[in-house]
């Protein structure tokens, strides 16, 4: 969805959208429509994004592996700049930030491409750290059960060390 500057009227434009065509599918796997709302406003000679962002996807444990819904709940603001016409001649693509102010985006047009803002906020959304639950005891590393559903006996120091099978053995 590419907006031009100038079919942004003077009091703004406000709109949601509830299907999932912004979502980076490619990237992640999301369970039913999301939600998003985008507000755009000129000021000055620039452009003012804000949102929000209601997303479920479905991520894989760190600990265990399963796949469990993590709700992305997000709302963020990015600010428009236009480049100068002689910054434009190094310009390599269409994004081009500079400072160290992440949030303005500089575009040597003057078009808003909003899905790509969208998409870009789903990966800033994902947790860096990816867990089931904060109990989850992930995998038994002797025999990979997973021990917040059925624990193994492996931790109780029996089986694995081959001093104990032998032991077993002298019993019988
Ligand atoms: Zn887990
Ligand atoms: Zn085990």
């Amino acid at each position: 969805m590419r907006i031009k500057w100038d079919e942004i009227p003077a009091d703004g434009l406000f709109f949601s959208i509830d299907d999932d065509s912004w979502v980076p599918g490619h990237e992640v796997v999301c369970q039913g429509p999301g939600v998003c709302t985008v507000s755009l406003r000129k000021e000055g000679g620039r452009i003012l994004l804000a949102g929000t962002m209601r997303l479920l996807v479905v991520l894989e444990c760190d600990r265990c592996l399963e796949s469990f819904a993590h709700t992305l709940a997000e709302e963020f603001e990015v600010v428009f700049e236009l480049l100068a016409k002689e910054e434009k001649a190094g310009l390599a693509s269409e994004y081009f930030c500079k400072g160290s102010d992440l949030d303005v985006v500089y575009l040597a047009e003057p078009v808003v491409d909003v899905f790509s803002v969208l998409a870009q906020q789903v990966y800033l959304g994902l947790p860096a750290k990816r867990l089931c639950s904060d109990k989850c005891q992930g995998l038994c590393s002797e025999c990979g059960a997973n021990l917040s559903r059925c624990p193994c006996d492996c931790a109780r120091g029996a089986g694995a060390s081959p001093f104990n099978v032998l032991a077993k053995l002298k019993n019988q």
